[in-house]
């Protein structure tokens, strides 16, 4: 199999266009004018897709979407704040981690993985504990796939007077994060998932005002993004070593997102996939692990096979041969594969894994697909 054409159907880094990777075929200067606008073009065409222009600023940060949300948290929770962190999956315990770390205030409601965090239970841990200052969301628990309502979760948060920030690093891109209604304190993503770039740096989005007032919160200088904003906006530069590559990939991912018709156009497709998987996955026999109203059309984690036959080490190896990269699941109790349907992917590409993981299963002498 020739490696260029290996389709990835993770929930990041995606399969890009090659149009995104023939963008990083040549050097850049990284003080030079030509990058320095590249810099502002993509902040502002980032601004525009945030519907944030002249209220927000548009941070980027060197390293992977971790990095971003690590840098949100620690930037705009003061010193002294608590953040109420509700926990459905993997990525609502890294940032419960990066608070343990940080030594920074944070409670935790935890609901079990595959369940959508409820508004209600919010609003009642708001009402009891007042020293929480902000909440945090995981917009798509990208782990299990689920979406939180994060449209009542912010009206909560919102109505309780506390602050919002959002990890959308699963869902910038796709879905429709306007900060007039979402009134968000900060939002992380990165541009290796919806948007279709490649991984390399992180992207923050605040208001204005917040940006200001965020100067000294953060304990690490290298993830303080109050600072790396103001220099942006001073002299147009990154304070350190910029990822030229992915920036470039970035400016013709955010052109390929435009010119496929934006937000809505780039969600229609991926429901599309999450359809057109569903259905070819269904058809025989696979179990998905939660109810399609709960799913986003990120990812979908398929229940693993209770044949004894059924190797996951074995089935991703046969799959990766064959050209089609999946993942295994990220939950502690059920064992689960899961396939993504974001990416430079159509739903025919989502037809064609499926029929790849009924023939290898049975290849395994896997015969009955349920759980
Ligand atoms: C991918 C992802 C991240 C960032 O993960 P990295 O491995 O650091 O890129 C954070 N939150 C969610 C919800 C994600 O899907």
């Amino acid at each position: 199999m020739d490696k260029k054409s290996l389709r990835l159907y993770l929930p990041g880094p995606v399969t890009t266009d090659p149009r995104v990777r023939d963008a990083m075929t040549r050097d850049w200067g990284v003080w030079d004018e030509e990058f320095r606008s590249m810099t502002a073009q993509v902040r502002a065409q980032l601004l525009g897709l945030a519907c944030g222009e002249g209220s927000h600023g548009c941070v980027l940060v060197q390293g992977s979407g971790s990095f971003g949300v690590e840098a949100m948290v620690q930037t705009f929770l003061p010193r002294d704040g608590r953040l109420l962190i509700p926990v459905n999956g993997k990525y609502g315990e890294r940032i419960a981690t990066i608070c343990e770390k940080l030594g920074r205030g944070h409670s935790l409601l935890t609901v079990p993985e595959g369940t959508a965090v409820d508004p209600g239970a919010i609003d009642a841990a708001l009402a009891e504990d007042r020293d929480i200052s902000h909440v945090v969301v995981v917009h798509c628990e990208t782990s299990s796939g689920t979406l939180n309502p994060l449209d009542d979760i912010a009206r909560v948060t919102a109505d309780r007077g506390r602050k919002l920030l959002i990890d959308a690093v699963s869902t910038f891109g796709a879905f429709d994060l306007n900060p007039d209604k979402l009134g968000y304190d900060a939002l992380a993503t990165s541009p290796n998932k919806c948007l279709e770039g490649v991984p390399g740096c992180a992207i923050v989005f605040a208001p204005q005002d917040s940006l200001r007032a965020a100067l000294g919160n953060a304990q690490s200088h290298s993830l303080d993004l109050a600072d790396q904003w103001q220099q942006f906006e001073a002299t147009g530069q990154w304070r350190f070593t910029p990822p030229t590559f992915v920036v470039a990939a970035l400016a013709e991912a955010l052109r390929l997102h435009e010119a496929e018709g934006g937000n809505p156009a780039r969600l229609a497709r991926y429901q599309a996939n999450h359809a057109a998987l569903a259905e070819a996955m269904e058809g025989q026999g696979f179990v998905p692990l939660m109810d399609r109203a709960l799913q986003a059309p990120v990812v979908i984690s398929y229940r693993d096979p209770a044949d004894p036959n059924f190797k996951f080490t074995r089935f991703y190896t046969r799959l990766r041969d064959r050209g089609f990269m999946i993942y295994p699941g990220h939950l502690t109790d059920i064992p689960t594969f899961r396939v993504a349907c974001i990416g430079a992917l159509q739903p025919q590409d989502m037809r064609d894994v499926a029929a790849a993981i009924g023939e290898v299963c049975h290849e395994m002498g896997v015969t009955n697909f349920a759980p």
